[in-house]
């Protein structure tokens, strides 16, 4: 060995050592928060207390600001008052709400209408369907379709204006707001000096720079935790999100048979059988709609399109999980075993 490669060599050595020093001083802490009906968690770590309490507050700031754009069960919110308004006219809103319908348009585009907001008639319908456990009516499901259609929701992107073609339509953010949320929390984190930081909302998690020392966030996959002694995966996660969507925990029974909390837009059915979906994406924003579409176009369609369709998201896998005769049952994306360390 030369010197110069020696000496290379230890100050690499000190490198690593200072980098252990750098964060062995990090302190882990953990933040819990409710929002978008379900529990907002951020793990973060920080060298001060003062500074992880400023930047989770300023995150959980950002989802309820956001909560109020993309609630669909608040009057109040953005949402809702342009669903009042834009039927008549083009309706100027927020950034933020653009970016959420344009995503969403994209994903109506990809899947042929099988992730959709419009459907917000149908899907209120099977909500309360759920409450009264009784499978709604054909006359209303005929009736709530009739005001369902992505291409019914027209945007103008240099002027920012959204109008609806039909009076009566409604919009239902729930197959992404927490995705797209959790994103900005994770941003918010970010600005306020923080990267290492994980922000889990439900389903949907996604993770910043890796733990001290570790490769990255330990996220483990368990759609049916009663029936798994050890979760089904385990995922190695930094700068990714991972989102699972199905009917483990909101779903309809009638007469055995398991209706879930996703509708397929094109028939007005609730999901048969749904199971659950996991996606592994490089955001929250991907990870989120891609798992909801997915639970709708099912295994076949639905892997063949990540494997050869969705290129544009960035790197993204799958895993469909079933139970049959009550054993766990999986089909996988070809990147799926990659992405279980996605960096
Ligand atoms: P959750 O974590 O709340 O279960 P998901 O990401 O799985 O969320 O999305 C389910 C929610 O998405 C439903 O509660 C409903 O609000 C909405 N939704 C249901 N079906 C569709 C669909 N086909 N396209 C878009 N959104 C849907
Ligand atoms: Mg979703």
């Amino acid at each position: 060995m030369t010197i110069s490669a020696k000496i290379t060599l230890a100050a690499l050595v000190l490198l690593a050592s200072l980098d252990i020093r750098a964060t062995r001083s990090l302190t882990r802490f953990e933040y819990h928060q409710n929002h978008m009906g379900t529990q907002f968690n951020i793990v973060l770590y920080a060298d001060r207390n003062d500074l992880a309490e400023k930047a989770s507050n300023a995150a959980f700031a950002r989802v309820a600001e956001l909560n109020l754009r993309y609630s669909d069960y608040r009057d109040e919110s953005e949402l809702n008052e342009l669903c009042r308004t834009a039927a008549d006219r083009p309706v100027r809103i927020s950034e933020d709400l653009f970016l959420a319908l344009s995503l969403s348009s994209e994903w109506s585009e990809l899947t042929g209408g099988a992730f959709d907001i419009t459907a917000a008639p149908v899907i209120r319908l099977w909500r309360r369907a759920r409450r009264i456990k009784e499978i709604p009516d054909q006359d209303y499901i005929r009736k709530a379709r009739s005001l369902v259609g992505y291409r019914q929701l027209q945007m103008d992107q240099k002027a920012r204006t959204v109008r609806l073609a039909k009076s009566g339509m409604q919009l239902d953010l729930g197959g992404i707001a927490k995705g797209l949320a959790a994103d900005e929390a994770l941003a918010v984190l970010a600005r306020e000096g923080i990267d290492r930081a994980l922000v889990a909302a439900g389903g949907d998690v996604v993770t910043g720079e890796a733990p001290p020392n570790s490769p990255g966030w330990v996220v483990g996959v368990a759609p049916f935790a009663a029936l798994q002694k050890t979760p089904l995966a385990q995922l190695v996660l930094r700068h990714a999100a991972v989102s699972t969507s199905g009917d483990a925990e909101q779903y309809l029974e009638i007469e055995g048979i398991r209706y879930s909390h996703i509708i397929d837009p094109r028939t007005g059915m609730a999901i048969i059988g749904a199971g659950s979906v996991t996606v592994v994406a490089g955001k929250g924003s991907i990870s989120d709609p891609a798992a909801t579409a997915l639970s709708v176009i099912g295994p076949d369609k639905g892997l063949r399109l990540v494997d050869s369709g969705l290129s544009k998201f960035g790197p993204l896998a799958a895993i469909f999980v079933q139970v049959e005769n009550g054993k766990i049952a999986t089909r996988e994306s070809q990147g799926w075993k990659k992405m279980m360390k996605y960096e």
